[in-house]
């Protein structure tokens, strides 16, 4: 049976033949646009980029809700990290009153109104669990799973956009001893503010953004926290000279080369925060822009932790031998008491979880093979947006290309489609 569906994206009832819109059977549901899986920041890009050229798509998201990295896993002090201008989705600018460093709560409201403005459905509550190339029909299947056996489908489509996100699955490294920890032991997304900690002695393993920033929030609760630093770390003040630190970079990026800028940035920071390594965060050898243009490593802009790093509030150590019932074994054989254990030790994509069969993700990383820019196409109508690891800016860089990609090919379909039921009738 084949019967015109409405409740996924079109509103239009029509013929199960006719272009644009989604059509159901008992178990299957064709999808005429293409099927983006994620409804973060990205796919909602996607979405709106395709349907402001007239191409309709079916958003499938596991959570119940738009966005819910920002939603249901982020602290409640986190703003913005780069300036708003760096972080806007397409077609929709940021209202001019927001701070140059929207709130979480801004941001959010922000993606609540990019949603009403161009209409998107996403489908909720369901989880792709595998999507494969079906060489033969040459179209996607992709399979949901919404917790109810009756509720799940295979979708099918020309085109599938991953849009997962860098950030899908929490990464929780196995620290010897762990389990026989007797405090809480609580990954970053499950973090939400200093409040419980207040007087407690709190372990916050690993030093990006998100480990220095809740390091902070500690602080600010009056708790005492420890970092570990295992690994290299440049640290850059979140300003300079007047200006962010970000933008200055595009800016210098547009005159000189990476390494250039970066003897800039690391004097200019030299004048204002100092040595860092006199507090155990020692620079890596390759400057912060060259750094993220190989590895995607991220410098870590301070919004303050440092000082407390400074003046001793934030003790600073080298790495975890063992974690015991009630303390941390450092590698240095220093040993310490904490009532807590935080891990800020970042996130990983989940593509090669549910992805088939294909060459354009790595199945160790689950990111693009390519490097930027040409992490955003693959084979066979397979598109990526925001595995570029350059945030939100870079999603945006991907709508578009992808949007205008999709477009070329959707008008021809449909004048194939159109001449075919002229010449039918
Ligand atoms: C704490 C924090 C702060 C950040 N701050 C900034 C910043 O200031 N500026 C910036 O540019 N970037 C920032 N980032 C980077 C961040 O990754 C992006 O801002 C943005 O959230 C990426 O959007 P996305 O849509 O690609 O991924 P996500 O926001 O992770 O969205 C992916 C969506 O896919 C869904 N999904 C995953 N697997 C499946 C599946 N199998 N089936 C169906 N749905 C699925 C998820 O539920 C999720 O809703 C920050 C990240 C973190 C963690």
């Amino acid at each position: 049976m084949a019967y015109s569906y409405s409740e996924v994206e079109g509103k239009r009832a029509h013929d199960p033949l006719a272009v644009g819109i989604a059509v159901k059977s008992a178990k299957c549901i064709w999808v005429a646009g293409p099927i983006i899986v994620g409804a973060g920041p990205s796919g909602l890009a996607a979405a709106a980029c395709l349907k402001q050229r007239g191409v309709p798509s079916v958003i499938l998201e596991r959570s119940n809700c738009i966005a819910s990295l920002w939603k249901n896993r982020t602290y409640d002090r986190l703003r913005l990290h780069l300036p708003k201008q760096f972080c806007e989705l397409p077609l929709m600018p940021f209202p001019k009153n927001f701070p140059t460093y929207p709130t979480k709560q801004q941001f959010v409201a922000y993606l609540d109104t990019y949603v009403s403005r161009f209409d998107l459905k996403p489908v909720f509550g369901t989880t792709v669990v595998s999507a494969e190339f079906d060489p033969i029909c040459r179209f996607w299947r992709v399979k949901t799973s919404s917790g109810t056996k009756c509720l799940d489908f295979e979708y099918t489509s020309r085109w599938l956009i991953v849009a997962t996100g860098e950030n899908a699955e929490a990464f929780l490294p196995k620290l010897e001893g762990m389990d026989d920890f007797r405090g809480p032991v609580l990954h970053t997304s499950e973090y939400k503010s200093g409040d419980m900690f207040c007087g407690k002695r709190v372990l916050v393993v690993g030093c990006g953004n998100s480990g220095m920033e809740v390091c902070l929030d500690l602080c600010n609760h009056n708790a005492q926290p420890s970092l570990v630093v295992r690994d290299s770390v440049h640290i850059l003040p979140q300003e300079m000279l007047g200006r962010s630190t970000f933008g200055l970079s595009m800016c210098f990026l547009k005159w000189f080369p990476a390494h250039i800028v970066d003897r800039l940035l690391l004097l200019v920071s030299h004048f204002m925060i100092g040595d860092t390594a006199k507090y155990g965060l020692i620079r890596p050898k390759l400057g912060p822009l060259q750094l993220k243009n190989k590895t995607g490593k991220t410098p870590v802009l301070d919004v303050g932790t440092l000082s407390h790093i400074k003046s001793g509030k934030i003790k600073v150590f080298r790495g975890i031998k063992r974690v015991r019932h009630d303390s941390v074994e450092f590698v240095d054989e220093k040993e310490e008491k904490f009532d807590a254990i935080i891990l800020a030790t970042g996130y990983r994509s989940n593509v090669p979880s549910w992805l088939m069969d294909t060459d354009m993700f790595s199945k160790e990383d689950g990111f693009p093979k390519e490097q930027f820019p040409h992490t955003w196409k693959g084979k066979d109508g397979l598109y990526a947006i925001g595995f570029n690891k350059r945030g939100l800016l870079g999603a945006s860089m991907d709508a578009w290309r992808i949007a205008e990609d999709i477009e070329l090919m959707w008008k021809a379909e449909t004048k194939r489609f159109t001449d075919l039921t002229r010449a039918v009738a």
